[in-house]
């Protein structure tokens, strides 16, 4: 009896939650500030105003995930989920990542999970013999990755996505150390309001915020947030850029913490290129 009650009120917080969320994107469309200023708004494609509501503890926390709505059963019962702890070895073959990425006028938002820069222009990576175009990167911290079962402060993810629609992230780890201004132009114009878009004069080219060495690891994951979609082609660069302490705080003071913890290998290997 007392476990039924249990699930009866985890039930009710549930759909509580996520009608809520509903409610709010049913009333986007047609709303006075979106008729004005289309470009100031998310597209309704956002996965924040479509899905179901999930954040990084308790209730709604990352083991629940695959429990939340069926939509997310892989965060589950996927058996290639991502993030993972990666282990180096010595490269013994050799596949370069390659970028044409060019300046583009800086466009930031915070989408309630993470903080976010928008690309539009044809942002080009290459990556195990296919193109791909990059579509945003975002920020969590600490790292999700882990490298030797270590964190590090922070880790950015280049969401790219190829022709045919398949997903490559590239990440970076942010590591402790000399102070970044292009980490600063991005954190100085996140909107204060979430799930709104600043399209800023500024210029930024995202090769600003790679490292100068390209070894990395690779393996096959998923999305780290739900529905934790699979199939994803992950490149961990194993060189770290830096960031000050107080820009890594100034970081953290829009997310704390929003990672995911490592999952199960399930037979997988990661090959160092
Ligand atoms: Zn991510």
């Amino acid at each position: 009896m007392k476990h039924l009650l249990i699930v009866i009120s985890l039930l009710t917080l549930i759909v509580s939650c996520s009608s809520k969320n509903k409610k709010k994107s049913a009333t986007l469309p047609g709303t006075k500030a979106q008729q004005k200023a289309p470009k100031k708004m998310l597209s309704p494609k956002s996965p924040n105003k479509l899905t179901t509501h999930w954040s990084y503890e308790g209730l709604f926390g990352p083991e629940l995930w695959g429990n939340l709505s069926p939509e997310y059963a892989a965060c589950k019962n996927g058996k290639s989920q991502s993030p993972i702890n990666l282990i180096w070895r010595k490269p013994n073959e050799k596949r370069t990542l390659q970028f044409k990425y060019m300046d583009e006028p800086l466009t930031t938002s915070d989408t309630g999970h993470s903080v976010k820069v928008h690309f539009a222009s044809q942002q080009l990576a290459s990556i195990s013999s296919s193109i791909y175009s990059l579509q945003q990167l975002h920020f969590h911290s600490p790292s999700e990755h882990t490298i030797s079962g270590k964190h590090y402060p922070a880790e950015i993810h280049f969401v790219h996505k190829n022709s045919s629609g398949a997903i490559a992230v590239i990440a970076v780890m942010i590591s402790q150390g000399n102070s970044n201004p292009h980490l600063d132009t991005i954190l100085k114009s996140i909107p204060s309001q979430k799930n709104k878009i600043n399209s800023t004069k500024l210029k930024l080219n995202p090769g600003q915020l790679l490292p100068p060495i390209m070894t990395h690891y690779s393996y096959k994951g998923s999305l780290t947030t739900p529905p934790c979609t699979e199939g994803v082609l992950w490149s961990i660069l194993n060189t770290p850029i830096t960031a000050s302490a107080q820009q890594i705080k100034k970081l953290k003071s829009f997310y704390k913490t929003n990672n995911r913890p490592v999952q199960r290998l399930h037979g997988r290997t990661s090959t160092n290129y």
